[in-house]
């Protein structure tokens, strides 16, 4: 008997025993193509040769070293390495162990940043519906997924949620998307004001929302306009790369595709690629000297910040992706994923929309194609997608629609930066059995 306490308690599940590339092989050698990375996780495929070696000498080197020594090597170059290549005016990074850990600080520093400044009033954060920013108490408020955040309320703090870029459900049919991106937009300022711009600190979101609506991006013009919208009412713009960050969109950073550049910023998954956990929060200079110049404390930290292991691995990563041109392969391999996503899915009947940048895309599940009717959620085909695709020896990461009609089911993919084409095939080919197997025996 098992005494491991999995999130889902009810059904085993197979074991993972080893890793090659772009496959997953469970204890009976059943190989599984890993189509989304385990939630975006996996950008390096498995058994990385170059990543083994940094870790494996990080630990002969220096397995762990804390109180007293606040940075180790190889922190210091992947901080340098990141901040190479990060956004305009982003220039200090505060390593943590996953996603949640850097929205939970981007939060705190936040918050702390206007108490430093004597602006203690500025504490309402602004986030959007249908957003997943993580799981501790902090970033489940964050979030704006009802169903994620109903059994815990009431949350720790009250944030405020207005609705996300949302074009496929949102843009009117009459509106250009330009004119749609701005409305959105709109919708921060008026929250801003509703709230009263003193007492705002900051609005958080994904530049390319990931797990609760399936590689959704802003449409051009949205986060130019959130910018200017945060610019005016002095709010802090933390955007949320958790998911799309680390070349996954075809850009190191998200945000580069949007042409603007946050006040905080926040990455995981990716950055380790799975070989270790770390995440990290990063923010600009002057976020940085407020609170060196004030108290010189940022009060926060978790034993493993800053793991010299996680943070070789993070190195390690970073320097092929930057390296070895991942990031433009991404965007090309994302293609090719999209054609084929459309190739295979453009006109089928439940297939409403297929979105994405670089190899971050996703396909929208539902009813009827013409009023964009979601599925009844109550069917669970985001479940029995997810169990279908398993079966046939696909990984991907579907997600039921929201309970308020608002999006429906969706399959999200991730896949590694190193796949093939023929594998992209093989991807599509197994979604579209599952897809066959669950809706296609649907008798509405
Ligand atoms: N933020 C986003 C956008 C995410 O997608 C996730 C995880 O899926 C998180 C934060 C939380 O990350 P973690 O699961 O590493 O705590």
């Amino acid at each position: 008997m098992s005494h491991v306490f999995p999130r889902h308690c009810k059904k085993p599940v197979p074991t993972a025993v080893r890793g090659e590339g772009c496959y997953l092989y469970d204890s009976t050698g059943k190989a599984y193509l890993d189509g989304s990375g385990g939630a975006a996780v996996s950008c390096l495929g498995h058994g990385d040769a170059d990543v083994i070696a940094a870790i494996q000498q990080q630990v002969a080197d220096l397995a762990f070293a804390h109180t007293g020594f606040l940075t180790s090597e190889p922190a210091e170059a992947l901080a340098d390495l990141l901040i190479e290549h990060a956004p305009k005016g982003i220039d200090r990074v505060y390593f943590v162990s996953g996603g949640s850990e850097a929205t939970e600080a981007a939060i705190k520093l936040a918050r702390q940043y206007f108490v430093e400044k004597g602006q203690p009033e500025k504490r309402h954060l602004i986030a959007r519906r249908q957003s997943y920013h993580g799981n501790t108490l902090g970033a489940l408020a964050a979030g704006g997924n009802e169903w994620r955040r109903q059994q815990f309320a009431p949350l720790l703090f009250d944030v405020h949620h207005i609705a996300p870029c949302y074009e496929y459900v949102l843009r009117e049919e009459s509106e250009s998307a330009a004119a749609y991106g701005l409305r959105a937009a709109q919708e921060l300022e008026d929250e801003i004001l509703r709230l009263g711009p003193e007492t705002v600190m900051a609005f958080m979101a994904e530049p390319v929302v990931g797990a609760t609506l399936g590689a959704v991006p802003a449409v051009e013009g949205y986060f130019k306009r959130i910018r200017e919208i945060c610019d005016t009412y002095d709010v802090l713009l933390i955007l949320d790369e958790v998911m799309c960050g680390m070349g996954r969109t075809g850009h190191l950073f998200a945000c580069d595709a949007d042409g603007i550049a946050p006040d905080i910023l926040c990455i995981a998954k990716g950055l380790g690629a799975g070989y270790q956990p770390i995440g990290a929060m990063l923010c600009t200079g002057e976020i940085y000297e407020t609170i060196k110049n004030g108290t010189g404390f940022f009060q926060h930290g978790h034993t493993y910040l800053g793991h010299p292991v996680a943070a070789a691995a993070g190195l390690a990563v970073v320097g092929k992706i930057v390296g070895d041109g991942l990031c433009d392969r991404a965007r090309r391999q994302g293609e090719v994923l999209s054609k084929a996503l459309h190739d295979q899915f453009g006109q089928h009947p439940h297939v409403g929309d297929i979105r994405g940048r670089g190899l971050f895309q996703g396909i929208e599940i539902v009813e009827d194609r013409e009023t964009k009717t979601p599925f009844d959620p109550a069917k669970g085909y985001a479940a029995k997608i997810k169990t279908a695709a398993f079966d046939a020896g696909l990984i991907c990461y579907p997600m039921a629609g929201t309970r308020d009609g608002r999006a429906g089911d969706h399959v999200l993919l991730a896949p590694p930066f190193i796949i093939e084409d023929n594998q992209i095939d093989e991807l599509v080919g197994k979604l579209a059995t599952a897809l066959e197997q669950v809706i296609g025996a649907d008798p509405a």
